[in-house]
């Protein structure tokens, strides 16, 4: 079968830290960077006879992002002790939710190759982190080839959203994990850093042929730290599969791991299944409650969700759909919007030109979830009224913005002290059009001859006369009349 006969099928499994001050079960500080085995205590270092408490304020952000998916946050959940044996897990088991999450049943809709699909999710639910085994170090004193253990991250709390099997390409998988980053930093649940493993993504992926019922044997693909890296293991786990079916080679369900060195996928074990991990309610914890006034007080604390924010700006400001959906990339980033618009509330489609123009070619991918923007959305709004009210062209306020930035001067003493004033008076632009028409009788027989192409060459003529200073709107019109006029 050739490989346009196959379809994809790919589940993602979403690991998300919370951003709480405190681990899960104990007092110790959540840090990253900090000296290894600095922020631990005997409960997250796993010794016996020590009892965990649930951190409350990871309930709570997990619910956060519960409600953001539309899942159903169930009133009972339970914890449970996922068992196996790793070094950065000296427990010997991972504090886990299992058979009954913290909740189920939600939807993301993802924007992908021009269409919107919802992906259902499985189920929201609450665990712990490992330690971390560090194999590259440069102390001297301890021999190389050893393996050190970091038990800092430890018991770091996380959430693991679990998609159905709805995705159909790598790009769908990878729009998914960029909404599902939005959603996370939206609802102040988690920083979504990918680079610093607070996001982090196994990819499930299998194919069958187009149209069949039923699912392909799957592969799990661990090791997915960046955004490009799940796109090109999804991308080449597809080819591996269909390559192996073609060659009528039976694929076998295993866990894979990418490497990014060869952009391909190598065999690290056959998969486990859940029975190998002796799933057991975890008797120190007992089972999570819920209450109603509990989900009250957190849906209350909700902000308005991207998708409803990105509507009312549509409705409100007239703004087409793709440039709400832009300016809702972040929270800041709308802040920032509709702060500027407040302040120059007659043009919130500039407002928006320059934002996702200006702005966001200035912001790195960080800058623009932290909300740090080159300007304040008052000199934004003030540079865009000066434009709007005749005073300066745009390309003068191109120029204007690099001063802004760099000097956080306002705008009105920055046109002042460069004299940057736009020339909108008639008079001043109908001398130098009549000059221009009077001093070049060729061109104009040439224009008028029907090259309307040359048009644009008059107009440099008169602008070079006006020092660039023209209104380019007066400038156009005033040239039209008189070339036009015989
Ligand atoms: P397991 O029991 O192996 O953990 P689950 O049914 O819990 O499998 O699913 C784990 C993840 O794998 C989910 O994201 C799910 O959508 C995905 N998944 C399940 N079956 C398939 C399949 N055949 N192909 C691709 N993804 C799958
Ligand atoms: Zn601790
Ligand atoms: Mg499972």
């Amino acid at each position: 079968m050739p490989v346009s006969d196959f379809e994809a099928v790919i589940g993602l499994e979403v690991h998300c830290q919370l951003r709480t001050k405190s681990k899960a079960f104990c007092a110790c500080p959540v840090v990253f960077g900090a000296p290894p085995n600095t922020a631990v205590c005997p409960v997250c270092l796993g010794y016996p006879g020590v009892l965990p408490v649930a951190n409350r304020e990871m309930v709570s952000l997990a619910m956060r992002v519960a409600l953001a998916t539309g899942c159903t946050i169930e009133e009972t959940s339970v914890f449970a002790r996922k068992n196996y044996f790793y070094p950065d897990l000296p427990k010997g088991y991972q504090i886990s939710q299992y058979d009954r999450p913290l909740a189920t049943h939600g939807t993301l809709a993802v924007r992908a190759n021009g269409s919107v699909k919802n992906v259902r999710l499985n189920r929201i639910h609450l665990e712990e982190d490992a330690g971390k085994s560090m194999h590259e170090f440069s102390w001297e004193d301890v021999p190389t080839g050893s393996s050190l253990v970091d038990l800092n991250r430890s018991g770091t709390p996380l959430i693991e959203i679990v998609t159905e099997p709805d995705l159909s390409s790598a790009d769908e998988a990878h729009e998914t994990l960029v909404q599902l980053r939005r959603l996370v930093r939206w609802v102040d649940a988690s920083d979504g850093n990918m680079e610093e493993g607070s996001l982090r993504c196994d990819a499930n992926v299998s194919v069958r042929p187009k149209g069949a019922a039923a699912l392909g044997t799957k592969v799990e693909i661990k090791n997915l730290n960046s955004f490009a890296h799940v796109k090109k293991a999804i991308e080449h786990e597809i080819e591996r599969q269909v390559a192996s079916l073609e060659a009528g080679t039976a694929l076998r369900q295993e866990t894979r791991l990418f490497e990014p060195a060869t952009g391909s996928t190598k065999t690290m074990r056959s998969k486990e299944e859940a029975m190998d991990y002796r799933y057991f309610p975890d008797p120190d914890l007992g089972v999570l409650v819920v209450d109603g006034a509990w989900k009250r007080d957190v849906a209350a604390a909700m902000p308005e969700l991207p998708e409803a924010r990105a509507g009312r700006l549509q409705a409100a400001y007239g703004l087409p759909a793709a440039d709400a959906e832009l300016v809702c990339l972040s929270r800041p980033l709308a802040d920032f919007y509709e702060a500027a618009v407040a302040s120059h509330p007659k043009n919130p489609k500039a407002i928006a030109n320059w934002v996702l123009s200006e702005l966001l070619a200035r912001m790195s991918d960080a800058d623009r979830h932290a909300g740090r923007l080159p300007v304040a959305p008052e000199a934004l709004a003030a540079l865009v009224a000066r434009i709007d009210d005749g005073s300066i062209s745009g390309k003068m306020a191109k120029e204007l913005l690099a001063d802004l930035i760099a000097t956080g001067r306002s705008v009105d003493d920055l046109v002042k002290e460069k004299g940057l004033v736009q020339i909108s008076d008639e008079g001043p632009i109908r001398d130098a059009v009549e000059r221009v028409v009077r001093d070049h009788p060729e061109q104009v027989a040439t224009y008028r001859g029907g090259k309307a192409a040359t048009f644009g060459w008059f107009v440099g003529q008169v602008m070079k006369a006006l020092q660039g200073k023209g209104n380019p709107g007066v400038v156009n019109r005033l040239l039209r009349d008189a070339l036009d006029k015989d």
